[in-house]
């Protein structure tokens, strides 16, 4: 069983630092019943100037955003949060480290939503998501929740089941990740991440709409935009991918990257060639604060 603290850990809950030994949850709530609940998922990185968490700002907005989304009650703000995570991180002497901020909701077996809530912080220190090495990706025969069904911009608890049941699959299937499409089977995103692909020297991501607009990709339009590469946001087919020049994957575990094959079929063009790898090397010297050097785009 995996481990993510041990008897020095602290974290915060329901307003004070504690030991994670020390944290009990009450069994009758409905975040653990009915995956009602919300949660971030955010980094921290070694800089010269000490720990910083990157875009702390936009993940404890997107956790108010998910609340409000969800109708559950919630007081903290943004600056509060960030405190707090730094307290955490201190507290554990962590530097590179990853930081999981989770809403749980009091208790209520009804379905009505409740009426107050308690905020954690955790951290532990966490690789990349997805490892390292290119991925091997399957069109998950699950498709992403119905936007009607549920709010997609929300990072709601529950909505990782359907998360756990595709990428279950794909590994049982020998692959590395799932891809999943929307409900009208056009292309959405991972499990935990966002898809961009690269065709003639221009980058194609899934609209917003049945995904997680993720925090990454929104830096990867900043980095394009900083590179003067075009990005185009729309609904595209699987088709679309496979006659792709390269792909890959992004998201705060994750960070970016690259992707092999779909299905098999493996992208003709060299990763180490490609648009993603250069974003790649620059997103990992930006969210330690290393000033970028110019990476030059021949596409
Ligand atoms: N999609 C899903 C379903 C996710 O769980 C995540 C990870 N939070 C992402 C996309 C990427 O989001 P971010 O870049 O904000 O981590």
């Amino acid at each position: 069983m995996a481990t993510y603290f041990n008897e020095n850990t602290i974290l915060f809950y329901d307003g004070q630092m504690m030991r994670a030994t020390e944290a009990h949850t009450n069994l009758y709530g409905q975040t653990l019943h009915y995956g009602y609940g919300a949660f971030e998922g955010i980094r921290s990185y070694d800089t010269d100037h000490g720990p910083r968490i990157f875009k702390a700002r936009e993940h404890y907005e997107r956790l108010i955003r998910s609340c409000e989304l969800l109708g559950i009650p919630f007081a903290y703000s943004v600056e509060e949060m960030t405190q707090i995570s730094y307290k955490v991180l201190e507290s554990n002497g962590f530097s590179d480290a990853y930081l999981r901020p989770l809403v749980i909701c009091d208790p209520s077996m009804t379905l009505i939503n409740g009426q107050s809530t308690r905020l954690v912080i955790a951290a532990w220190e966490w690789g990349a998501y997805l490892g390292e090495k290119l991925l091997s990706l399957k069109i998950s025969p699950y498709c992403r929740p119905h936007p009607r069904s549920v709010h997609m911009e929300a990072k709601a608890v529950g909505h990782y089941v359907n998360s756990i049941l595709a990428s279950s699959d794909a590994r049982k299937g020998g692959y590395d990740e799932a891809l999943l499409l929307d409900c009208d089977g056009y292309l959405a995103e991972g499990p935990g991440a966002n898809l961009f692909f690269e065709k003639d020297g221009k980058l194609y991501t899934p609209a917003q709409g049945h995904i997680l607009p993720g925090i990454t990709r929104a830096t990867v339009f900043e980095m394009c935009r900083e590179l003067g590469v075009s990005v185009e946001e729309g609904r595209y087919t699987a088709e679309d991918l496979f006659e792709a020049d390269s792909a890959f994957f992004c998201g705060t575990g994750a960070e970016i990257i690259g992707i092999k094959a779909i299905d098999h079929k493996e992208f003709k063009q060299a990763w180490t060639d490609s648009i993603g790898s250069k974003l790649r090397q620059m997103y990992l010297l930006l969210v330690r604060e290393k000033t970028t050097q110019p990476v030059s785009i021949d596409a």
